[in-house]
């Protein structure tokens, strides 16, 4: 039996990866789409990281915003900088209420009907994964992966994509 196409004869070398820095302050705040967010929700993209499908991000979220129903398809690590931020209602609906200085972990398929800053505040999040974005009867709305998180944030910089 015969492997069609095949055009490779040797495995594809990569290139090794950057280093990467960024101080946070030279980076101007753009606005979360609102599709998947209300309030005025900004947002810092700091990194992707294709290799894990992984993308980092600092959020700036003003009293009474929120987040729009999602589940997060891999795993994420949050700090909370400042403000209370209830996840999933909040401890008085069996959710979390997040009082910074706080640290938090999402697994993989955790979903959040309601994500809602009591108090304003930033957070820093890595998503070792896409976000997907749904209806309250899961129908999806949108998968936001790293690469969608980089689309969007060369679009609001005027950046330009390597391909
Ligand atoms: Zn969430």
């Amino acid at each position: 039996m015969s492997v069609v196409g095949r055009s490779r004869d040797t495995t594809t070398m990569k290139a090794k990866l950057p280093q990467d820095y960024t101080h946070t302050d030279d980076l101007a705040w753009h606005p979360f789409p609102e599709a998947f967010s209300e309030g005025g929700v900004m947002w810092k993209l700091l990194n992707v990281s294709p290799e894990m499908g992984g993308w980092t991000a600092m959020f700036d979220c003003p009293t009474g915003s929120s987040f729009a129903r999602h589940i997060h398809m891999g795993p994420g690590e949050y700090y909370l900088m400042s403000g209370v931020m209830e996840v999933q209602g909040g401890e008085s609906a069996g959710g979390v209420t997040a009082v910074a200085p706080a640290y938090g972990y999402e697994p993989c398929n955790a979903r959040h009907d309601r994500t809602y800053f009591v108090e304003g505040g930033q957070f820093y999040m890595t998503f070792l994964g896409p976000i997907q974005f749904i209806q309250e009867d899961g129908t999806p709305i949108a998968v936001i992966s790293w690469e969608e998180a980089q689309g969007l944030w060369a679009a609001q910089n005027g950046q330009t994509i390597p391909t």
